[in-house]
Parts: structure tokens; sequence; C-alpha cells
């Protein structure tokens, strides 16, 4: 009986010296690989905030649509997913002497006419070279926003005057509008499944399936060509509970 105590003692402190070791050793490596909660794209940063492990993923790309920044920050902490936020006060990102807008820029025909709308007077290698520095960049970001299997990624924005729904329209293969929505806020996803189930909620919804003639660089259409779920919660600017309110029903309807 004392020598299986004996046993079982020296087994138990050989464990704890063990686990001692490994946090020593865990400890050491933290400190040289600190974990990381940003990602570059440019000449900017992404602030990275994960909850749980949620395939989903969800993104706000333009600094000056602070609402949607704000929202965005409430419903991660409530739901799970990794999100992404543009560490940028403006709409448009610096980038070389010019200014260009970040969600213009995920295709190449997109970037072309991004990089021309500030600075329309680019010596053609020297845009050449944009476009190619651009491509790696947007590939790079791509790749860590991408949902993980069957999840979404959602991006947040909102408008300040004229856009609405109905200027979506004519890229839309399905609407829905309600009669006691205001056009300024709605849905537009790329799956229409995701259509089918979201379209019967109170908001209005675009579906766009189909790249458009002119592919304008829009994250959403990289998306689709890439066959992932993608949604875009756009509201007006002020609209925080509006916008909280359509988020936590898109993911109760899809999730
Ligand atoms: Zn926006």
């Amino acid at each position: 009986m004392i020598i299986f105590r004996l046993k079982k003692f020296s087994l138990l402190s050989k464990i704890l010296k063990y686990l001692i070791f490994i946090s020593f050793l865990l400890a050491l490596d933290i400190e040289k690989y600190p974990i990381k909660n940003t990602l570059s794209f440019l000449n900017v940063e992404f602030k990275i905030v994960k909850n749980g492990t949620s395939p989903n993923r969800y993104i706000w790309l333009h600094g000056d649509e602070k609402t949607a920044e704000m929202a965005l920050n409430n419903h991660i902490k409530n739901y799970q997913g990794i999100a992404f936020f543009i560490q940028n006060e403006e709409r448009e990102i610096p980038y070389k002497s010019t200014i260009i807008d970040p969600n213009r820029l995920f295709s190449r025909d997109g970037a072309y006419h991004a990089l021309k709308k500030f600075k329309p007077n680019w010596e053609s290698k020297s845009l050449k070279d944009a476009l190619d520095e651009i491509e790696i960049e947007r590939e790079n970001l791509l790749r860590s926003i991408m949902p993980l299997k069957n999840g979404i990624l959602v991006s947040v924005h909102n408008n300040f005057r004229g856009y609405n729904i109905k200027s979506e329209i004519k890229n839309s293969q399905k609407v829905s509008i309600k009669d006691n929505q205001n056009p300024r806020d709605f849905i537009l996803c790329t799956s229409e499944d995701d259509y089918i189930k979201l379209e019967k909620g109170p908001y209005n919804i675009v579906l766009q399936n189909k790249l458009p003639d002119e592919d304008d660089g829009s994250l959403s259409w990289a998306l689709l060509k890439k066959n992932v779920r993608y949604i875009n919660v756009e509201t007006r600017l002020g609209y925080l509970t509006q916008q909280k309110k359509i988020l936590s029903f898109i993911e109760k309807e899809l999730n």
C-alpha cells in the first residue's frame, strides 16, 4: 500500500514538473511570436477581433462609416466569428501620391478605375506596377478574410445621401422592397438560398448572383467569383439600432 502511494506520488510530481516545463516553453514562445491581431493591406492595417470558432467572417471597409463600425463592434461581442476593422478615418486609403477606395480594388479593372479617379495622369509603367502590387495585396487580404467552409462573409456599410436599394436593381436578379422600410437600408446577398430565407423577413433585400458586364472591383463580385456566400448590410449613417437589428436578423435566419 505504501509503495503504491509512493509510486503514485512520484508519478504526480513527474507530471507536475512536465507541466511546468511546457508552460515555460509556451511563455517563451508567446514572447517570441506575439499573437497577431492586425493585418496589413497596402498602406493600412486591419484590426482583427475574434470571438469563438464560427466559420463566419465580418468586415468594415470604409473608415468614415462609423455607424457600421459601431454595429459590427457590438455584433462580434454577441455572435461568433472573426471581424476585420480597417484602421482609417476616410472612405479612401492613401496610396503612393494619391488615394483609392478600398472597395474598388477587388478586380484589376476596378483597381484601374480607382487609381485613375483621383490621379488621371499615371505613367503607364508605374500604373502597371501599382496594379500588380494591388493584385498581390488583394489576394493576401482575400485569403485572410475568407470564411471557412459553409461560412458567410458579412460586410457593413453606411450611406450618406442618394445611394439606395434602387441603385442596385440593374445589377440584381431578385429584389424585395418593403413598404415600411427606408430604401437606403437594405441587405445585398450573393447566394439564392440565403435570399430565399432572408426575403421573408421585414427588411429590403436584393440578390446579386450573376456577374455584371462591368465588374467595378467591389468585394461582392470577388466573393461571387469564388462562389463564397457574401452579404452586405447597408444602412443610413447614424441608424445604429437598425443596422444592429439587421445583423442579428441575418445571424438568426442563417445560422
Ligand atoms: Zn461603404
